[in-house]
């Protein structure tokens, strides 16, 4: 059965609906498509793992449809200078959770993620649920986020009760994460939102930080993620990839030019063609294309630096 509908009022009002029965909704955001539930049922939240296959221990974003909404679900102050500037948007904020916050969703972690997601789409099922909503990216565990309505259906199927289709993403990849437990603040995962953006800003006393020159990284942000079936191999510069190319001769191989938006429907249609090995050169490590770096070597496997 196909459950991709036009992201039409009418298809949102019945959305909403399944998200207030318990049920599991896809919906388009301006990052990448996600999988979303009751944040507040946990018998609801189990079911978004149960379709991913997702570890329990990797916790979900829970989005909200304004401030007022963000503050039930926290304990700690969200800093107006972030929430002014960057909700709605793809700036996650980690805070230590209210205790309606159910511990499926945040992993039994003290912690809550919170994102105000800014397409329209999202913010009008956001307000016809009128409930915190908990979504993951809406793929299968381990494989590239969805960009697209169909990379839901092919990943999910009919473990979803319905996917709304807005058409692609507007950025394509996921989310910043910054967490406000630690001071100063930390960035968990880059994302949507720069560090450049970020860095100037004083929050809590402290200035944002990057979190690849520490060597940390958020919970699920596991090595061989946002992975494709074919290897990934990334190189610095078009002649290192070249030179690896010639050695690979005999092999399928697919060559991938990364940006934010096409990254991966470009790994997933590399993957369908049957490659072998993707190869790819990174791209600078300001603006977007840090969180590009930082997905491409993930799905290489191997540490960002
Ligand atoms: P996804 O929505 O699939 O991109 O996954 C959400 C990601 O947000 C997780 O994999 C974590 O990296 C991060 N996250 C969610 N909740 C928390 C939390 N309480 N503390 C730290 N990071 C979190
Ligand atoms: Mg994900």
């Amino acid at each position: 059965m196909n459950r991709i509908v036009p992201a039409h009022p009418t298809a949102i009002a019945r959305a909403a609906s399944v998200v207030r029965a318990g049920g599991l909704v896809a919906f388009p955001t301006e990052t990448v498509y996600g999988l979303g539930a009751n944040a507040l049922d946990p018998e609801a939240v189990r079911r978004i793992f149960a379709a991913k296959e997702r570890p329990d221990w990797d916790p979900l974003i829970v989005h909200v449809s304004g401030l007022e909404m963000a503050r039930r679900l926290t304990t700690q102050e969200l800093p107006v200078e972030l929430t002014a500037r960057f909700w709605p948007g793809p700036l996650t904020l980690v805070a230590r959770k209210a205790a309606c916050v159910p511990e499926e969703v945040t992993a039994r972690r003290a912690t809550v993620a919170l994102r105000m997601p800014r397409h329209p789409v999202a913010q009008a099922l956001l307000a016809a649920a009128q409930l915190p909503v908990a979504a993951p990216s809406a793929n299968r565990f381990g494989r590239p986020s969805p960009t697209r309505a169909e990379h839901v259906a092919a990943d999910l199927g009919d473990r979803v009760d319905l996917i709304l289709d807005a058409g692609p993403t507007e950025l394509g990849i996921e989310s910043t994460v910054l967490d406000l437990t630690q001071s100063p603040p930390v960035i968990l995962r880059p994302g949507g939102v720069t560090r450049e953006e970020l860095g100037g800003l004083r929050v809590a006393g402290g200035v944002a930080d990057e979190v690849a020159a520490k060597g940390l990284a958020g919970p699920g942000m596991s090595l061989k993620h946002y992975a494709p079936r074919a290897a990934v191999e990334v190189f610095e510069d078009e002649p290192a990839l070249q030179a690896r190319a010639e050695q690979l001769r005999g092999h399928r191989i697919g060559i991938l030019r990364p940006t934010a938006g096409n990254l991966y429907a470009e790994l997933r249609r590399l993957d369908a063609e049957g490659a072998d090995v993707i190869l790819c050169v990174l791209p600078a490590g300001n603006g977007i294309g840090l969180a590009v770096r930082d997905r491409l070597q993930r799905a290489a496997g191997v540490h960002s630096s």
